[in-house]
């Protein structure tokens, strides 16, 4: 398979290559539920890894520090110009080097270390780069958190207005990894004027459905949209900051040359192509489909006994909480894995086991959809996660080769965007 896919890497260096081959396979092969992965086409694979890798560019696009930028200008101001198109904003930089780094960039932009900053809590659902302890946003600024409802599993908005009116953070971001449920940005955006804070609204997991409709878009009610581009945008690893003109400036300066030097012009040039792809109708559909397919697959989880953060989803992510089941998290996703499903562990809100080995476990359908599963396939999935579980309890290592061997079969009738056929 990689023979032919990749001759000069074979030749090169058969070890890597052999590495890149065993991925290709294991991609094919497997039933990804990772809400955060995804599958990019074969034109932003290619896109991605061109000679535009070669060139140093620092600065933007008719402002650059080095010269022979007549291609790269072109590449990079294509990217803005489909971001502003896509989503909808006065501003697009496409040069964060990802999601992290891009978060960080909004600090430097409006705030000053030891400042409050306010987020959602890490074991609620939230990003660490929101003011967590363990991250350098936590560190060097104060974080406060706010977190769920313990009754609804749902945002608790008069709680994050209480500690908003109490800490007059300079920045509050909304978003997170691990949020099963629609975000209100209007009522973020209220609380945030009534604070006098930046609201920054970070759809890194959303990106897409934001993109196809399939999910209320924040550009009216926040200052800053932080995203990543790799996850239901569905192209390469990387991510964008947007905003309104009155912004744009501070913006810039942060990610370079506050942060960041050169930009890589080949992820751009990947993120130009999946904002392209992302603007047309099938991409709607897509998105769409996404989403029917995480409710059909939270319905037959249900169904099949399994308790749900906030009861079910209304986007591309499910949180099962195993609390009430034998297995914990880190077992039944390391089962499952074995069966060919792969998800991660992942904390339930207010979980009473530790984060390296919690109650949970986080799927989503960006994956599955892209290679064409529908609705009528999700009882099937749930039906593998509930034996898979139950093997997992049982120590039944036939039973989960025995699905690994069913779900290989149905993944070979879904080709892969961008992969070849296992
Ligand atoms: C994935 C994610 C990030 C970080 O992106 P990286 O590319 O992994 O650095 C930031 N915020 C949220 C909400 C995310 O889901």
């Amino acid at each position: 398979m990689s023979a032919s896919r990749h001759p000069a890497l074979l030749s090169t260096d058969p070890e890597l290559a052999s590495f890149v081959a065993a991925e290709e396979v294991l991609q094919a092969q497997t039933l990804r539920l990772i809400p955060s992965e995804n599958y990019v086409s074969a034109a932003v694979l290619e896109a991605s890894g061109t000679v535009l890798q070669n060139k140093y560019s620092e600065g933007y696009p008719g402002r650059r520090y080095y010269e022979g930028q007549q291609n790269i200008d072109r590449v990079e101001a294509l990217a803005i110009e489909r971001a502003k198109g896509l989503f909808g904003v006065d501003h697009a930089n496409v040069q964060p080097y990802s999601g992290s780094p891009a978060n960080l960039a909004v600090y430097l932009a409006f705030a000053k270390p030891g400042d409050t900053v306010m987020g959602m809590a890490l074991p609620m659902g939230g990003h660490l780069t929101h003011g967590w302890g363990v991250s350098a946003t936590g560190s060097w600024f104060r974080g406060v958190q706010y977190g769920v409802r313990a009754d609804t599993g749902l945002i608790d908005y008069d709680a994050v207005r209480d500690l908003a009116l109490a800490e007059r953070p300079k920045l509050i971001f909304c978003g997170g990894t691990a949020l099963p449920r629609t975000i209100d940005f209007a009522a973020f955006a209220e609380i945030a004027r009534e604070a006098g804070s930046i609201l920054v609204a970070d759809v890194a997991h959303i990106a897409g459905l934001i993109a196809g409709g399939a999910h209320p878009s924040p550009v009216d009610h926040v200052d800053v949209v932080s995203t990543t581009t790799h996850k239901t945008l569905r192209g390469p690893r990387g991510a964008m900051l947007m905003c309104r003109e009155e912004h744009a400036r501070a913006i810039d300066k942060a990610v370079f040359p506050g942060l960041q030097g050169g930009p890589h012009n080949q992820t751009t040039a990947g993120i130009a192509v999946a904002l392209h792809e992302a603007a047309q109708p099938s991409f709607t559909a897509y998105a769409h489909q996404v989403v029917a397919n995480a409710k059909a697959l939270a319905a037959a989880l249900l169904q099949n006994g399994f308790d749900l953060v906030s009861g079910g989803t209304d986007n591309h992510l499910i949180l099962i909480d195993l609390t009430g089941k034998d297995v914990p998290g880190k077992i039944a996703a390391k089962a499952l894995d074995r069966a060919g499903i792969v998800v991660n562990y992942n904390t339930v809100p207010f979980d009473p086991r530790k984060p390296f080995d919690p109650s949970g476990v986080r799927i989503g359908t960006p994956s599955l959809t892209s290679r064409g599963l529908s609705t009528e396939h999700m009882p099937l999935v749930a039906d593998w996660i509930a034996r898979s579980v139950d093997a997992a309890a049982k120590g039944d290592e036939q039973a989960l080769a025995a699905i690994r061997a069913e779900v290989t079969d149905l993944m070979a009738a879904f080709p892969a965007p961008g992969l070849p056929l296992s």
